[in-house]
This record gives structure tokens, C-alpha cells and sequence, in this order.
């Protein structure tokens, strides 16, 4: 529609302009028309009324001759006879009235200046009239008049004559002449108008067709092609439309093809990455299934095993046989270690497989974390480090685990012992909206930047040389990860190198509902990693 109301603007547009020029040229031409009219008309009475007064003047020479008003008479009914003329006068050499006849304006003041030419000529024009004077000479040559003398030149001024002219009918020939040409001008413009717009429409219509044309196309979203119509532009105009849709129609096409395509590929990879992750989801449930049977298959021999050593260590101390106590003791410790790594992996399984529970339990922060501080405490002296924990005044009541709570803070605080020497080693509580937030600080080696994102892998250590200074297995802070998740808490590390490293520990004050649920396909679940197991 907005197309369309355009086109018809174009038309009411050029057919505005038209009409304003074709008025305008036709007022102008009127006007212009009846001036010169009115010109020549007026130039043409003027030079009638100069002959009459000329002829007046030769019919007057008798009555100037005699002097006698009789002899005025015919001339001057003569020149009354004119339908112009409205008053005449004859005039002695002394410019004295000799006779006059109807209305004639004159005084003597004007008439030295009036009778000064020696021509008829036009003494005075006046709104409504003209005065017209002419000089009476008697001449030579003049036969009838021969028994005058003359008194010695060739011609003598015998008087002067002067007519009265109404411009009467030059005024009303004026207004015919305006209004004539005036109505002719408008009825001229009128007709050109009305074949100026029938014109128009008829150049209009196709550039009108071809706009609806478009117009449809666009609200219909169909591809519409355009009637080639009209003057050779919008020819131009609807070909190249025609050919713009033609090439969308081709683009469609392909476009549609392209899409069943891609959909049925979609599907076929949809279906392969279902049986990917089917088959994954299997091999992760098979492995850690397997991973929670060895270890407990290995836990339990390993366990009686350390019994066995315990109960040897303690005959063997009766009969007071200290070396073999010493090796057997070194023995239980290594024994103690694949415990506790039989243990992690062990956790680190279930977490993967998703079937680590929680069992939330209310405790005090102080306790939860004054339990921590009395068993982390002997570690820290080990390596002279100074071990300081602030805890807030408000002692509120946590619905958490307890255990992997415990767990986690313990590996945080083991291994700021571990890579901390003769420094401190800090751990502070807080409460802050909805959360309870622990800081682990020491003034230890610290972790490279590129390595802070890596530290919470599995069996990633940043020295994981053979000769490394630094025992563990890699495996206590990716698990620590996965309690935290699961708890619906965060872990982050700060560190810089040389200077010392905090982690931040946040946990709900209020346990979920339901464990957050872990991804069994996350990168800690690769197959890879758990084939390192
Ligand atoms: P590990 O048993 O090796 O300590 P973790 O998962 O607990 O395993 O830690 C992974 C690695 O992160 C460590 O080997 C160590 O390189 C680095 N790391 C952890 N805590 C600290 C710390 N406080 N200071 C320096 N490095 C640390």
C-alpha cells in the first residue's frame, strides 16, 4: 500500500507542477494578449480622433473666415456625428470661443499651452477623456477659399478647433477584451490540464502495476514477476525485478535442497553421537563399577595385611627385636599411603560414576573447623611453618557434609604444609550472603599463572617428575573439586610464584536438596584419564 501511494503522489506531483506552469503560462499569455490589444485599439482611436480633428479644422475655415457661428454649425455637427467624440469647439486666432457644442472641459489658462502645436495632436489626457486640439490655417492652394487674401505668407492662422473624446469605449473594450481572454486562458488551461492527466495515467499505470506487483511480493513472501510494460525505463526497471526474483527463486531452491540436506545429516549424526554417548556413558559405568570392585578387592587383602603387620610389630617388639620392628614399621607406612590412594581413587570413581552420596548433618562452624585446625596442627610444625586460624564471632549452624567439608579443607591445609617452609600457613572463616567461606593461605612456592587452571585435573602435579621434591598423587584437589561441586559450592586458586597461594573454599550455608549432579562426560571423566587408573 505504501508503494502504491507513492505512484500517486508521483502523478498528483507532476500533474500539480504541470497545472501551477500551464495556469500561470496561460494568465501571463492573456494579460499579455490583451495589453497589446488594448495598445493598438487605443493607438487606433487615437489616430481617428487626430483626423477628426483635422478634418474639423478644414471644415471650420469658413466660420473662422466670416466669423459667423451659422457657418460653425455643419462642422461641427459633423464631427458630433462620431460616435467617440463628446463635445466640440471652434476657437478664434485670439483664443476666444467662436462656438461650441456638447461637453467639452477647457479653460482659457490651458489654452496657450494647448493651441501651441501647429499639428493636431493630443493636448491632454485625461482619465475618462482626451482633448485633442488642432490649428485652423488658411493656405495658398486652398481654391474655394481663393477670394481671401492672404495676408502675405503662404498660410495664416485663422483660429484652432478642439474636440472632446470619451474613452468610453476604449474602457469597455479594455474589460472585454481582459475578461475574454482571461476566460479563454483558463478554459484553454483547463482542457490541457484534463489531457495532461489523462496523460499521466496512462504513463503512470505500468510504473503503478509495477509497484503492486512488488507490494505483493513482499507481503506475500511468493517471488511475483512484474508485467513489462510502459515507457522504456520502467522496462527497464520490471526486467531487472523479474531478474532479482529469478534469482531468488534459484537461491530458494538451493537453499531448500541445502536444508534437507543438513537435516538429514543432522539426524544421521544426531543418531551417532546418541550411540557415542550410550556406549560412553556404558564404558564409564563399566569402569568405575570395575575401578569401586579392585579397590575394594585391594583394600581388603591390604588390610588384613597391615593387621598381620601390626600384630607381628607387636611380638616382634615383646622379644624386644628392634630392627625388623623398623623395617616392618616402614612397611605399615607405605602400606597406609596405598590405603589412602586405593581410598582416593576409590572416591574419585564414585564421584564419576555419580554415585558419591551426601550426608548432610548440622554442625557448628567453630567445631567443623576447630576439628580441622587439631588435626592439621602436627603437620604444620613438621616444616616449621606457623599455622594461624581466625574465625568470625558469630558461630552460625551449617547443614553440610561434614566429612567432605572435613576432606577438603584437610587437602587444602596438607598441601599448604607441604609446599611451605619456615613461612605461615593460614586459615580463616567468614560468612558472607548465604555462604560460609574458608581461606587457605601460605607463604609458600606458589603455582604459575598458566598452571593454576590444571591443579584441579586428576594425578596433575606441577612437578610431576620422578625426582620430584614434593610427595602426593595429584588426586586430592580434583576431588576436593568434585565434593565442592556437588555441595553446591566453588573452589578458586590466587597464587603468584615465590610469594604464596589461597585458595577459596565456599560452601551453602543450607545443603541442596539433591546433590548437584557431575557430568559423567567432563573432562575429568575422559576416557583416557580413567584408563590411567
Ligand atoms: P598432590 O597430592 O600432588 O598434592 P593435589 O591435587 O592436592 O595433589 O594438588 C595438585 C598439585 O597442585 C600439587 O602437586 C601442587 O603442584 C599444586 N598445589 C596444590 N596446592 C598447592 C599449594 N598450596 N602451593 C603450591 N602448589 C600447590
Amino acid at each position: 500500500m505504501l508503494l502504491v501511494g507513492n505512484q500517486n503522489s508521483l502523478r498528483k506531483q507532476l500533474l500539480t507542477f504541470l497545472g501551477v506552469s500551464i495556469a500561470l503560462l496561460s494568465l501571463t499569455s492573456s494579460i499579455v494578449a490583451a495589453w497589446i490589444a488594448v495598445n493598438q485599439s487605443r493607438q487606433v482611436l487615437e489616430h481617428h480622433s487626430l483626423q477628426i480633428a483635422g478634418n474639423l479644422a478644414h471644415q471650420s475655415l469658413l466660420s473662422l473666415i466670416t466669423e459667423s457661428k451659422e457657418n460653425a454649425e455643419p462642422a461641427l455637427d459633423q464631427a458630433m456625428a462620431f460616435n467617440d467624440v463628446s463635445g466640440v469647439a471652434i476657437f478664434t486666432e485670439r483664443m476666444s470661443l467662436l462656438q461650441q457644442r456638447g461637453e467639452i472641459d477647457w479653460q482659457s489658462d490651458n489654452l496657450p499651452v494647448w493651441f501651441a502645436e501647429e499639428q493636431p495632436t493630443l493636448a491632454a489626457d485625461r482619465a475618462d477623456h482626451w482633448i485633442i486640439t488642432a490649428p485652423v490655417y488658411l493656405q495658398e492652394e486652398q481654391g474655394d477659399y481663393a477670394e481671401f487674401e492672404l495676408a502675405g505668407d503662404k498660410e495664416q492662422l485663422l483660429g484652432y478647433v478642439m474636440i472632446n473624446v470619451s474613452k468610453d469605449s476604449l474602457q469597455s473594450l479594455t474589460t472585454n477584451l481582459f475578461s475574454y481572454n482571461l476566460m479563454i486562458g483558463l478554459g484553454f488551461a483547463t482542457l490541457l490540464l484534463w489531457l495532461q492527466n489523462a496523460g499521466l495515467k496512462r504513463i503512470t499505470r505500468p510504473l503503478l502495476n509495477l509497484s503492486q506487483s512488488m507490494n505483493e511480493a513482499r507481503s506475500s513472501g511468493e517471488h511475483n514477476y512484474a508485467k513489462v510494460e510502459g515507457p522504456m525505463e520502467v522496462r527497464q526497471i520490471a526486467e531487472s525485478y523479474n531478474a532479482m526474483m529469478q534469482v531468488l527463486e534459484q537461491q530458494e531452491d538451493k537453499l531448500v535442497k541445502l536444508n534437507s540436506g543438513l537435516e538429514t545429516e543432522v539426524e544421521i549424526r544426531t543418531k551417532e553421537l546418541t550411540h557415542a554417548r550410550d556406549t560412553a556413558l556404558v564404558a564409564v559405568r563399566t569402569q568405575s563399577e570395575f575401578l569401586a570392585n579392585i579397590s575394594h578387592e585391594l583394600r581388603t587383602p591390604l588390610q588384613a595385611t597391615m593387621g598381620y603387620i601390626e600384630l607381628v610389630i607387636e611380638e616382634l617388639e615383646d622379644e624386644a627385636m628392634d630392627e625388623p620392628v623398623e623395617d616392618l614399621r616402614e612397611a605399615m607406612r607405605a602400606s597406609t599411603r596405598l590405603l589412602a590412594l586405593i581410598n582416593m581413587i576409590l572416591d574419585l570413581a564414585k564421584c564419576e560414576s555419580g554415585k558419591m552420596e551426601l550426608m548432610p548433618q548440622e554442625i557448628s562452624l567453630h567445631s567443623l573447623t576447630q576439628e580441622t585446625e587439631a588435626v592439621i596442627r602436627p603437620l604444620a610444625s613438621k616444616k616449621q611453618n606457623t599455622f594461624k586460624v581466625y574465625l568470625p564471632e558469630e558461630d552460625p549452624v551449617l547443614q553440610v557434609d561434614k566429612e567432605k567439608a572435613q576432606q577438603v579443607l584437610l587437602n587444602l591445609l596438607s598441601n599448604a604444609c607441604k609446599f611451605t617452609e619456615k613461612g605461615t600457613v593460614l586459615l580463616s572463616a567468614s560468612v558472607d550472603d548465604g555462604f560460609v567461606v574458608w581461606q587457605v593461605s601460605d607463604t609458600g612456592i606458589g603455582i604459575p599463572k598458566n598452571q593454576q587452571n590444571m591443579i584441579f585435573d586428576k594425578f596433575r602435579q606441577i612437578d610431576g617428575s620422578v625426582k620430584r621434591k614434593y610427595g602426593g598423587t595429584g588426586l586430592g584437589l580434583a576431588i576436593s573439586k568434585h565434593f565442592t561441586e556437588m555441595m553446591g559450592g566453588a573452589l578458586d586458586v590466587f597464587s603468584e610464584t615465590g610469594q604464596g597461594t589461597t585458595f577459596v573454599f565456599k560452601l551453602p550455608l543450607t545443603a541442596p536438596a539433591d546433590p548437584v549432579s557431575q557430568n559423567l562426560l567432563s573432562k575429568n571423566s575422559s576416557s583416557t584419564d580413567l584408563e590411567k587408573l
